[in-house]
């Protein structure tokens, strides 16, 4: 190939910004409403509310303060199991135990890519105590609602939907980030809109709302003198961080359709080789398309062998791996990234039950020594998946020499 490497880093997932950011910014500056509280803070949350379609929004300081407070809304206590998400970023996962909670993962399905709910029912035979369920959307592509709700449901648990990289998406005409009771998103700097960091409790329930925002700034009760009965956290957005998102939310929907672009663009110009990119269910949803991402079909698949903190390949003519797509990508400056590494996978995680459909939910601590077949859809999908550089600001010639790069490796 005859590319020289991008002057201009192609990245994953950055920050784009259009200018009303600065607007807003400059406007709290100027009036000195630099802190917690202000004008921009109070917008952002009407206007998450008139898009997602719920009656309550708390702003916050992340997507993980928003979940660490919607389990505690919950009712996550020591001991708990609370069944969640195996695929997904840790920061779905870190709040359960913040409150002592157990958490039990449960498998992916191949269909979205999120929770599987055969598995899910599983879990409730395994663990019929369970009273919470936290769902991601993984990478924008919203999960099988329906069928997780009613599950949810038979079961008297409360649903918790990680919505952080799913904002705009939707499901059967329904935005994410209201099938929970409580629900979170984020505004950390490489989502679909960002705040540079911030994130959102979202809600239908009044009660639950405020006590979210008296958690957030420390449990002050209403009284002359600092009076504090509950526990409380730092974790309220600031006004500054405020002044970002209220600039970025006009820009959502143009966010999402540059992203549907790019993700079209892959999928149409990868239809000859021997991959899928990350599935949505074409006919009931339609996925904020976030990050594209594609999966190695089995019989293309070079080895690859991963230990914790390493991996090598062997290369094979008209095969491949992640390992070797993404090096290429990095030599000519872009970036890429594997699959998630699944929870069960993780050193910090390992030793947690684990609930495939097939399986016996039992603890699978050899789950990560993962070379041949693999052993659950998580790993499988960490085994022969990758993200592609996804940015809004890669233009469509770019695009065409990441897709080369791409076939070269097969
Ligand atoms: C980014 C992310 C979070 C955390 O959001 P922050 O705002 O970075 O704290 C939580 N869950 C998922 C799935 C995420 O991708």
């Amino acid at each position: 190939m005859d590319f020289k490497p991008f002057e201009k880093k192609i990245y994953l997932s950055s920050p784009t910004m259009h200018g009303e950011e600065l607007t807003y910014m400059t406007e709290a500056y100027e009036t000195n409403w630099m802190s917690t509280v202000g004008k921009n803070i109070n917008e952002v949350e009407s206007l998450c509310c008139k898009k997602v379609g719920c009656k309550y929004a708390v702003a916050l300081s992340s997507g993980t303060a928003a979940l660490h407070l919607c389990m505690k809304l919950a009712g996550v206590r020591r001991g708990d199991h609370v069944l969640v998400s195996d695929t997904t970023f840790d920061a779905t996962v870190n709040p359960i135990v913040y409150e002592g909670g157990i958490p039990v993962f449960i498998d992916s399905e191949m269909d979205t890519w999120n929770m599987d709910p055969v598995a899910l029912e599983k879990a409730f035979e395994i663990y019929p105590d369970a009273k919470v369920v936290v769902v991601v959307n993984l990478y924008g592509t919203p999960a099988k609602f329906d069928e997780i709700k009613e599950i949810c449901q038979k079961h008297n648990a409360i649903l918790i939907e990680d919505a952080a990289e799913s904002f705009g998406a939707t499901y059967k005409g329904v935005q994410t980030g209201l099938f929970g009771t409580y629900n979170a998103i984020s505004f950390n700097g490489n989502k679909i809109i960002t705040g540079s960091s911030g994130g959102m409790l979202l809600t239908d329930d009044e009660e639950a709302a405020n006590k979210a925002r008296k958690w957030s700034t420390q449990s002050r009760e209403n009284a002359p003198w600092y009076q504090h009965e509950e526990l409380g956290y730092n974790y309220r957005m600031s006004n500054v961080i405020g002044g970002v998102v209220r600039g970025q939310l006009p820009h959502l929907e143009e966010h999402i359709a540059k992203k549907k672009a790019i993700y079209m663009r892959y999928k149409e110009a990868f239809k000859d080789l021997p991959v899928i990119m990350n599935p949505y269910d074409e006919e009931n949803s339609e996925p904020n398309f976030w990050l594209s991402c594609m999966l190695i079909n089995k019989d293309a698949m070079c080895k690859q062998v991963r230990s914790d903190n390493d991996v090598c390949y062997i290369k094979e003519v008209g095969k491949t791996c992640p390992t070797e797509i993404l090096e290429k990508l990095e030599k000519y400056n872009a970036e890429g990234r594997p699959i998630w590494k699944p929870m069960h996978m993780q050193p910090l995680y390992r030793m947690h039950p684990f609930v495939t459909a097939q399986g016996n939910g039992r603890c699978r601590t050899n789950a990560y020594i993962n070379m041949g077949e693999a052993l659950d859809v998580g790993a499988d999908l960490f085994e022969r998946g990758l993200c592609l550089p996804s940015d809004n600001k890669m233009t469509e010639e770019e695009q065409d020499i990441i897709i080369e790069i791409i076939k070269s490796c097969f």
